[in-house]
């Protein structure tokens, strides 16, 4: 799983992530929030609140989470055989998932200030609001890391940073008990 204070740049380093290593799969989460101008239609599934809530009285998320506002679920992963799924979410979210997946890797991803972190979520174009809200959170996120055991990592240059977790991801692969049939671990 891979957390973080909004703005950090979790997004852009999942899908690096991905990129360069073909047994990761990147879980697609959906949301009630509206979509960013210029965002993909294919970074989340839109959905308005009912059609969220329905799925989750469904049983249909392993986590969800109200973030600012907005409500954010991660369905029930469903990867091709012997890929490692990877999530990208809030910290609420990963102690969801640790409750049913303790083996489950948290890497929490931080910008190398809080200067910096409100000047990347200012240049993607987040309301002002909504970047101060993202601010003032980013200290109980990091102390609900803290307490997840999640590994730290700041995202100062890109390269180095999926580098990095390249690194951790190989590691946990290899000090992992195999698979136990259950599925797929969760990074
Ligand atoms: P954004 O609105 O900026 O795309 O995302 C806001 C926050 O929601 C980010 O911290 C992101 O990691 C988190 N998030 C995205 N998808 C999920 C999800 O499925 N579950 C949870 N708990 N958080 C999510």
């Amino acid at each position: 799983m891979l957390s973080g204070p909004g703005g950090v740049g979790k997004g852009t380093i999942a899908a690096a992530l991905v990129a360069e290593d073909p047994n990761l799969w990147l879980s697609r989460s959906w949301t009630t929030r509206v979509q960013r101008p210029g965002e993909p239609d294919t970074a989340y599934v839109f959905v308005d609140k009912a059609e969220f809530m329905a799925h989750a009285a469904a049983g249909g998320f392993v986590e969800w989470a109200e973030i600012a506002g907005n409500l954010y679920g991660t369905p029930m992963p469903d990867p091709p055989e012997g890929r490692d799924v990877l999530l990208e979410i809030d910290v609420q979210g990963a102690g969801q998932v640790r409750e049913r997946h303790p083996e489950a890797l948290c890497i929490f991803v931080e910008a190398p200030s809080s200067a910096e972190q409100e000047s990347r979520l200012r240049g993607r174009g987040d309301p002002e609001h909504h970047i101060a809200e993202r601010l003032a959170l980013a200290d109980a996120e990091r102390v609900l890391a803290y307490e997840l055991n999640a590994v730290h990592v700041v995202n100062d240059r890109l390269d180095e940073t999926v580098a990095a977790i390249t690194g951790i991801i190989e590691e946990a692969r290899r000090s992992r008990p195999d698979n136990d049939g259950i599925g797929a671990p969760l990074c």
